[in-house]
């Protein structure tokens, strides 16, 4: 007699292999910086988190200025450049010009088509931002799968801001989701409900960032008001999704403790808050923002010291675990 093998009628799945995502390729298309794989700071689990550009807030402390533009952008390294003047020729638009023996940059007779990019040996130059389909990204995604079934990951929608494109970052959750893949959505929130409503069946966890209480601060830090992320977390609430709420924590900014109370005090009337995080700022955007032409962040924004950070995680775990 022979005995029945248990796994015999599972789906294997060769990681390798292009995975059927739909019966119709999803065509909608945006704009993303990068795919990162193995991210294990992005939900729970083993997880490959996309990066979509653009983002309705200015935080002053940003450290991915490559993501705050939702158009494809030059990033111009000039310390690399080596003066060859290849870039010269490359361009169609008269963006770079030698002037003077030196290598002269017009940002705006720049439309983002990467020609220079390709041709720059020194890597001085680098495109950043790509237009692909929700498609392509699918099955970029679905790679790794056989991780996050292993891990109990997933796939974790950033940014930038996703919701800034939120046609996009739908058509990709709704692959995941098709295909049995764990999805959670990092977003600052700051968008009307309406676009928000529709993810509601398509997002496993929401990850939300409350970067200060205070709205007049949030406005000076930002460039936005906070009134429709807490509307909104208040909403998520009553459909009863689960939510992870983080604070960016950058010292003399909002590392103060009655800062930190007052968003564990707003927090305790909602039942879906899983749990919230401190996270400390990193400093690591500055060379970014010459390259892509802003202006630096002030110097004085740094990381909490030890013993405060210590001190507000402690306040911060207050939170009530439903
Ligand atoms: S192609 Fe690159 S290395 Fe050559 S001049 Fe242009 S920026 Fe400089
Ligand atoms: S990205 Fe395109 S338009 Fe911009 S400078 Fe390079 S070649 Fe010119």
């Amino acid at each position: 007699m022979q005995t029945a093998d248990p796994n015999a009628n599972k789906a294997r799945h060769d990681p390798l292999e292009k995975v059927p995502v739909a019966q119709e390729p999803e065509m909608t298309e945006g704009v993303i910086t990068h795919i990162q794989r193995f991210s294990v700071h992005d939900g729970p689990g083993i997880r490959t988190t996309v990066f979509l550009k653009g983002c309705q807030m200015r935080c002053a402390w940003c450290h991915n200025p490559e993501t705050l533009r939702r158009a494809a952008e030059l990033q111009v390294f000039a310390e690399l450049c080596i003066g060859c003047g290849a870039c010269v020729e490359r361009c169609r638009r008269q963006a770079h010009e030698v002037v003077d023996d030196s290598r002269v940059f017009h940002r705006d007779r720049c439309v983002g088509c990467g020609r220079c990019a390709q041709t720059c040996y020194a890597k001085a130059l680098v495109l950043v931002g790509e237009t692909r389909t929700a498609d392509e990204v699918a099955q970029e995604l679905f790679v790794d799968r056989e991780f996050y079934e292993s891990s109990g990951g997933g796939v974790t929608i950033s940014g930038g801001e996703p919701l800034m494109q939120p046609e996009f970052t739908r058509a990709i959750l709704a692959l995941c989701k098709r295909n049995g893949i764990h999805t959670a959505l990092e977003t600052n929130f700051a968008r009307e409900w309406s676009f928000i409503e529709p993810l509601l069946t398509l997002v496993d966890l929401f990850c939300v960032d409350i970067k200060l209480l205070d709205d007049v601060e949030h406005k000076k830090w930002t460039g936005i008001s906070n009134r429709q992320t807490l509307d909104n977390l208040r909403r998520l609430d009553t459909a009863r999704k689960p939510v992870i709420v983080r604070t960016p924590v950058i010292a003399g900014l909002n590392d103060r403790p009655e800062q930190i109370h007052a968003i564990v005090d707003w927090l305790g009337s909602l039942f879906n808050v899983i749990r919230y995080e401190l996270l400390p700022y990193h400093p690591l955007g500055a060379g970014k923002y010459l390259a892509l032409g802003h202006n630096q962040p002030p110097q004085w924004f740094k990381a909490p010291a030890p013993h405060i950070f210590e001190q507000l995680t402690q306040i911060a775990s207050l939170q009530r675990k439903p």
